[in-house]
């Protein structure tokens, strides 16, 4: 592996507050290319302070600004800029997220390409929103109900779709005519902060974007608890999750909770094998199995097990791990070395609880690694559906894999982890795949296919994985209020007596 060595200014970052970019002064957050340990962007130690100021000027943009009450069309034209801009500096939008993540540039390119479809899609349901008129209530009253933007939106991203992740959620609270305030993780805040330029750039109103980088702790937890935010959008782990919940308790805000995963990959007798090969090492390496709908576990039928994961060891020596840069990668670095020191455990966890390592298993150093955190991708068969490795989310290019007898026992284990975000089904005969769509516990059921979608179709979680739901007419419906407008018209009929016997 050769990594393409390229020096480069280090990228800067203020924090995004009322329209203006602050520099920071003092305090720092620095990154490092995960691929090739280069200091690549520095954000800004963003503080409680700042945290205060955002969440400030987004509410005063939606009380007293003018965007949440501005015709659709002015919105989507808005966006419809954003979008050409975001194509405009696609190429520099993508390596910057390669660059942070440590995903493969190929793959950063599909996200900015998926950014901009969602931002197209917003726009056009920023025109097309309504609700209802019920005009057979009688011929004296009408009910009108409406949607309302919900006010201010705080939306807190993790690292592992910097940009991707922002839009399953911006676009939809701008389309909707929310006022937001975003805090990215702070080893990915780049895009989200190119992002916030572009919005500027785009004719966005001042105070209706805000960015704030920085710590969960600090300024996550203040959009968290704030009693000025009216919805928070959270993509992260469950643990963050659930003291979200907590956090949040003070004004009631809605959350949506976009949380952890355990995703499984169904495979029956009369798939086709060669497409499911395929589909399940895409489904648990694409983004280095660093992805909230990684098939990290593989159910395969007894029948077919052993010819199936032979095939699996042997298409998985095929592909290339590289660095972030490098064009034929498949597979990227992990986002740091104690992420990588965390997934290598696991893999040592299930060894120890008697499972078979039989692709991969260690750490990727020596020839072009250099200090980068590769992994190579791994493949562990004769997983106890007890064990950790089984039930527990690992976040890495780490393949699970049990076997099944019959299509009752297939779903009880699909559905036995506390997650339910996603699964995958890979049959061809109908009254399978129909079956399972109903019987699996996830937010998504793909057939014949994984990590899959397009803007109209929403996404999300159950159990553990979180709730609410993004993208699609459910995703913009997040970030809208139902209202009731009842209206009697005539002569009203007097209800009280007044003694009149
Ligand atoms: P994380 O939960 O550690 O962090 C996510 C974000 O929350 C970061 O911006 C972080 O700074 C912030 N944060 C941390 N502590 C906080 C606090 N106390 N209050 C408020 N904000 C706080 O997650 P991560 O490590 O960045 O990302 C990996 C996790 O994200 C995995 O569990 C993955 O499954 C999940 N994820 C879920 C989805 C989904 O759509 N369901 C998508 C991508 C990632």
């Amino acid at each position: 592996m050769t990594a393409p060595v390229t020096a480069r200014p280090v990228r800067s970052y203020g924090v995004f507050i009322d329209g203006a970019e602050i520099q920071p002064s003092t305090e720092f957050i620095t990154r490092e290319n995960p691929g090739t340990q280069e200091v690549v962007a520095r954000f800004a130690h963003g503080d409680l302070a700042q945290a205060r100021a955002a969440v400030a000027a987004a509410r005063r943009a939606f009380d007293q600004g003018d965007w949440p009450d501005r015709p659709g069309q002015e919105r989507a034209a808005v966006l419809r800029a954003l979008a050409s801009l975001i194509r405009r500096d696609q190429e520099t939008l993508a390596r910057i997220d390669a660059e942070e993540s440590g995903k493969p540039i190929r793959l950063a390119r599909g996200d900015v390409a998926t950014g901009i479809a969602l931002t197209e899609y917003a726009a056009a349901l920023a025109m097309t929103s309504h609700g209802e008129a019920h005009t057979s209530l009688g011929p004296d009253f009408t009910g009108l109900v409406t949607r309302e933007p919900c006010g201010v939106v705080a939306m807190i991203t993790p690292w592992n779709f910097p940009l991707l992740l922002l839009m399953q959620k911006l676009p939809f609270a701008l389309a909707a005519g929310c006022t937001t305030v975003c805090k990215p993780s702070e080893l990915t805040s780049g895009s989200t902060l190119e992002i916030a330029r572009l919005a500027a750039e785009a004719g966005l109103d001042r105070g209706v974007f805000n960015v704030v980088t920085g710590p969960g702790a600090t300024v996550g937890h203040h959009l968290a608890q704030s009693r000025d935010v009216d919805v928070l959008s959270f993509t992260g782990s469950t643990a963050v999750g659930r003291s979200i919940v907590e956090a949040s308790a003070g004004n009631l805000k809605r959350l949506s909770l976009e949380l952890g995963g355990k995703a499984a990959s169904v495979v029956f007798p009369d798939a086709d094998l060669e497409d499911a090969v395929d589909g399940v090492l895409f489904g648990v390496l694409f983004n280095q199995g660093e992805c909230c709908v990684s098939g990290a576990r593989l159910l395969v039928h007894q029948d077919v097990a052993d010819q199936f994961v032979r095939a699996l060891v042997d298409r998985v020596a095929t592909l290339r791990v590289g660095a972030p840069l490098d064009e034929d990668a498949d597979i990227g670095p992990l986002i740091h070395s104690a992420h990588l020191d965390k997934v290598l455990a696991a893999v040592d966890g299930a060894r120890a609880e008697g499972a078979r390592v039989v692709a991969g298993g260690t750490r990727l150093t020596g020839d072009g690694f250099g200090a980068g955190h590769f992994m190579a991708p791994t493949i562990i068969d004769q997983v106890s559906p007890t064990s950790r490795l089984f039930n527990e989310e690992v976040f890495g290019p780490v393949l699970a894999i049990s076997r099944f007898r019959t299509e009752d026992e297939a779903v009880e284990l699909a559905n036995a982890v506390e997650y339910g975000l996603a699964n995958s089904v890979w049959s061809k005969n109908i009254d399978t795949a129909l079956a399972l769509g109903r019987r699996l516990r996830s937010g998504t059921v793909w057939v014949n296919t994984t990590i899959d979608g397009a803007p109209q179709l929403p996404g999300g979680g159950v159990k553990s994985s979180g709730y609410g739901r993004e993208m699609g007419q459910a995703g913009f419906e997040e970030f809208t209020e139902v209202k009731t407008v009842q209206i009697r018209s005539g002569k009203r009929t007097p209800f009280f007596r007044g003694g009149a016997r």
